[in-house]
């Protein structure tokens, strides 16, 4: 008897959810296909591209990675592990960007660290009147950035270059938002799960976990028109140091908000500019 698509999804080594993305993903149809036909006859090559999906699963390469996309603001974008997987906890960034940019036309918005482009991608799609500018100091992810923007159909202006390097000289937005690297280097979490994976550049500064923060909070001033607003994704123990950076640097209305699992994941302030 010649072995039936069924057969896979009773694979026992993983998850049962994530046996039927794999297969999803190697046979390139929706699941209510993959209900319909799982007795239909399982070709040689889409087992063999199974297991080896499924191998990697095992060694612990992420769903994303293996799946090349993961949703983010309802949006799908793809994924390479040149870039950091979209977290859901970073849509509180996102949705509070959206909040500040609520009262004005045509926002201009920098998003510093783009990675895949999640977030400026999302501002820019929500918002088809901002002018959204994006940098990394990847070109490597910059190209999967343009790549989701192109996709998706979003205006975003993308730069190459390290924080600020990245950015024109006088040039002045009305909000800037970064999800930086932010894990400190001697973290033991960077050796655990998914993040193994993940570009390490993208994930700790290489020191105590506040150095992106601090040097994004620095050369703010130089790029926020008066009143303009600076919102940072950090670690879930880092929000009232990020709050001391904020109003050391003369930011007003400091304060920091939740993710869904209630942890104080972002701050942000109002700079009010200067006489
Ligand atoms: N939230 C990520 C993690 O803990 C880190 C993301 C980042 O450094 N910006 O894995």
């Amino acid at each position: 008897m010649t072995a039936q698509i069924k057969s896979l999804l009773l694979d026992t080594r993983l998850p049962r959810l994530e046996v039927r993305m794999l297969l999803e993903h190697v046979l390139a149809k929706p699941r209510a296909w993959l209900l319909a036909h799982d007795t239909d006859p399982l070709a040689p090559d889409v087992a063999a591209a199974y297991e080896a999906l499924a191998q990697r699963r095992l060694a612990g390469e992420p769903m994303a990675y293996l799946l090349g996309q993961r949703e983010f603001m309802g949006h799908a974008f793809r994924v390479t592990p040149d870039v950091l997987i979209p977290r859901p906890d970073t849509e509180v960034l996102v949705e509070t960007a959206l909040e500040c940019v609520a009262g004005q036309s045509a926002p201009a918005v920098l998003d510093l660290g783009t990675g895949s482009g999640a977030i400026a991608i999302s501002i820019a799609l929500a918002r088809r009147d901002a002018r959204v500018m994006a940098s990394d100091v990847s070109a490597a992810a910059l190209a999967v950035a343009a790549g989701n923007a192109w996709e998706l159909t979003a205006s975003v202006r993308f730069v190459e270059g390290s924080w600020y390097d990245a950015v024109p000289a006088g040039e002045g937005f009305d909000l800037i938002v970064s999800n930086p690297p932010y894990v400190a280097s001697d973290d033991p979490h960077l050796g655990q799960g998914d993040v193994r994976f993940e570009p390490r550049g993208a994930l700790t500064d290489g020191a105590d976990g506040l150095e992106d923060l601090r040097r994004i909070v620095a050369g703010a001033h130089r790029h926020l028109k008066p009143g303009a607003a600076l919102w940072m994704e950090h670690g879930w123990d880092q929000a009232e140091a990020v709050r001391g950076l904020l109003a050391a640097a003369g930011f007003a209305d400091v304060h920091s908000r939740r993710d869904l699992a209630g942890i104080e994941r972002i701050s942000g302030g109002r700079w009010p500019g200067r006489g």
